[in-house]
């Protein structure tokens, strides 16, 4: 068993920052990580970190611009904590050397970006995440910082109290890819999880094949609720064929959509008459549909997005890898003709349930970064907040895992404070279909009792652990592949820009047949070093759990808020619906319940507006 004081799960931008912020606090601490470091998805971050950095500029701003964008669902504590602390994080960054792009008078430049009032958005050309995690990394190395790199966590190391609020997490076990070793990783302080989003969920999606959702899917089955996962950005500039992003940096340098009719379609069909191509993503990418709906698209299917006009010079400058990936990807050279885009699956708003200071409900743990919900982005992020998003609270997860004095968290995490317990018309029964052995593929189960000590706690999460995989090396059946697919293709049909009840009833269906035909899902590499198809089958069910989270929650919000668009319910109900929608595990039979939206902000109360762009 390894063990330290802070064992941080996940090495891109957010379990970056919070095991430098740790090992600035003084505590002993670990990134464990399935991917090297500088191979995490936030080196895919093409566009840029929003921050309040001019005199022109304030962070109120920001604040109000980010609670806009949210739809009026973010907690204005989590907004205002981002945007008060972005600019440090940010000059921090700079501080610590990352290569910022700049202007000739040597600041660092500013760019617009979809739904900000001012051009707040810092880049380092068109490959802000490349420059941020190798920043960062080289932090870790200085510091001296233990990586296990390449070690994949298979599960929590929780006690099984009967109320989550009441449970606590020791640590984690991880699996060495290279060797097959299963091992313990005991954390005296905290374990935090920063492990990303679950954009495979979706079968057309600007994510790595990495990112799987595996922290979210681990902490909601030991007890972390998940929030408001209904809402998912879907981005309006992805490549048809792959669904490579091609960067909101484009038409923030003055890109223009066009349609099959050669139309400016943003402005000349009444999308958003202000802000046009730079409204907020949930506005383009319908628009983008709609327009392909109604017979104006290309080929059926995309729109074009054109960046000539920017001149060579320019674009080399400030966008030369979106001429490269549309030229590897789509064999469109950006210089001389418009390139295919069409809406794609891009960043989940929702999450693990945190307060402000990466703490969830279940005692010792924390999430920051993609796979947390502090609640910033509400129903829709605004582009270049995910960013400051891992660097903001991937820090103040990392101090306060480490012990450090912070200010009490506002939001409350838990059935704690004030909640309203819900129920969904679901068409079939949810969660666990009962016979999932612990064993087996189920990989959720809470761990151990409660009155065991850490060590006792870890072993037979380990013991767990090792029983599941000898299980799943030695059974025969069906391939993951097979049911992931299925997932994939069902959340991209169904649960996608456009939503309606009976779709989102069908997907919840087809979503319980994938599980229990995973109930006989075996592996078949029975090698015991790169066994991807091991770890694949494993990542499979995560995904299994949370496709049913995000559209249990698409189902039972009958709005249309943000990102989140419903056929029969063209309104955003904000009598009934300033809401948080949470799903706690339960022990495999999924419950809905509700929290209150905070709009109380520092000095002022968000008032919600109708939202134009
Ligand atoms: C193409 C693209 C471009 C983007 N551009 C921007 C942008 O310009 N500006 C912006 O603000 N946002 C942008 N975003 C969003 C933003 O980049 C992501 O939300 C963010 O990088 C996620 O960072 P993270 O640290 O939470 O997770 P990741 O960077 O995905 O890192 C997850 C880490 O967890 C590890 N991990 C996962 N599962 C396990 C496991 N089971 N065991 C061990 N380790 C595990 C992985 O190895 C990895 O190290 C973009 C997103 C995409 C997809």
């Amino acid at each position: 068993m390894y063990e330290h004081d802070v064992v941080v799960v996940g090495a891109g931008g957010a379990g970056l920052r919070a095991a430098i912020a740790a090992d600035e606090a003084g505590a002993d601490v670990a990134i464990v990580s399935k991917l090297h470091p500088v191979r995490s998805h936030t080196g895919a971050a093409e566009g840029g970190i929003n921050a309040a950095l001019r005199d022109a500029d304030s962070w109120e701003d920001h604040a109000y611009d980010t609670m806009k964008g949210s739809d009026y669902l973010g907690d204005a504590p989590a907004i205002e904590t981002l945007c008060q602390n972005s600019p440090y994080e940010v000059i921090q960054l700079e501080h610590w050397g990352m290569a910022f792009s700049r202007e000739d008078d040597g600041r660092v430049s500013q760019r617009p970006f979809g739904g900000l009032s001012f051009p707040r958005t810092t880049y380092a050309g068109a490959e802000t995440g490349h420059h941020l995690l190798h920043t960062m990394y080289e932090q870790v190395v200085k510091r001296g910082i233990e990586v296990y790199d390449e070690w994949h966590v298979l599960d929590l190391a929780v006690t099984d109290e009967e109320r989550p609020e009441d449970r606590h997490c020791h640590g984690v076990v991880g699996y060495d890819v290279a060797s097959g070793e299963v091992s313990g990783f005991k954390a005296r302080d905290g374990v935090i999880l920063a492990t990303g989003g679950p954009g495979q969920a979706f079968d057309h999606t600007t994510n790595a094949v990495s990112c799987t959702g595996d922290g979210q899917a681990m902490a909601y089955r030991a007890g972390v609720p998940l929030e408001d996962m209904e809402f998912i950005q879907f981005h309006p500039t992805t490549l048809p064929s792959t669904g490579v992003l091609i960067s909101e940096g484009v038409r923030g340098e003055g890109g223009i959509l066009y349609n099959a009719d050669g139309e400016r379609f943003m402005f000349e069909h009444g999308y958003a008459n202000n802000d046009g191509e730079l409204a907020s993503r949930d506005v383009v990418s319908r628009a983008e549909l709609t327009e392909v709906n109604e017979g104006r698209g290309i080929e059926d299917e995309y729109v074009h997005l054109d960046m000539r006009h920017l001149g060579e010079e320019r674009i080399t400058d400030r966008l030369e890898n979106i001429l490269h990936l549309a030229e590897d990807f789509e064999g469109a050279d950006g210089l001389d003709e418009p390139m295919p885009v069409k809406p794609g699956q891009h960043y989940a708003m929702g999450g693990l349930e945190t307060d402000e200071n990466g703490e969830t409900c279940v005692g010792g743990l924390y999430a920051a970064g993609e796979c947390a919900c502090a609640s910033v982005h509400g129903a829709n992020r605004l582009g270049g907040n995910a960013l400051p998003e891992l660097i903001v609270f991937g820090k103040r997860a990392g101090y306060h895992a480490a012990g450090k004095e912070m200010e009490p968290a506002e939001i409350e995490t838990g059935q704690r404070g004030e909640f309203e317990r819900a129920t969904v018309d679901s068409p079939v029964e949810l969660g666990d279909p009962g016979s999932f052995g612990d064993a087996v593929a189920d990989g959720g189960a809470v761990a151990a009792s409660g009155s065991a000590d850490a060590d006792s706690v870890l072993d037979s999460t380990v013991e767990q652990a090792r029983q599941r995989i000898d299980t799943l090396l030695h059974s025969d059946g069906i391939h993951h592949s097979e049911v992931r697919a299925d997932v994939q293709e069902t959340m991209t049909a169904k649960v996608n820009v456009f939503r309606e009840e009976n779709g989102l009833k069908e997907a919840l269906r087809e979503i319980r047949q994938a599980r229990e035909e995973y109930e006989n899902v075996a592996v078949s590499d029975p090698s015991q070093t790169f066994n991807t198809d091991l770890l694949q089958t494993i990542e499979t069910r995560n995904l299994l759990d949370l496709a049913e989270a995000i559209t249990v929650g698409a189902l039972a919000r009958d709005e249309f808020r943000g990102a989140h668009w419903r056929a029969e319910h063209q309104e955003r109900k904000d009598d009934e619906w300033l809401k948080h929608t949470l799903l706690s595990w339960n022990d495999g039979s999924p419950e809905l319940w509700f929290r209150p939206v905070v709009l109380e902000g520092e000095e002022k109360t968000y008032k919600p507006k109708t939202r134009s762009y």
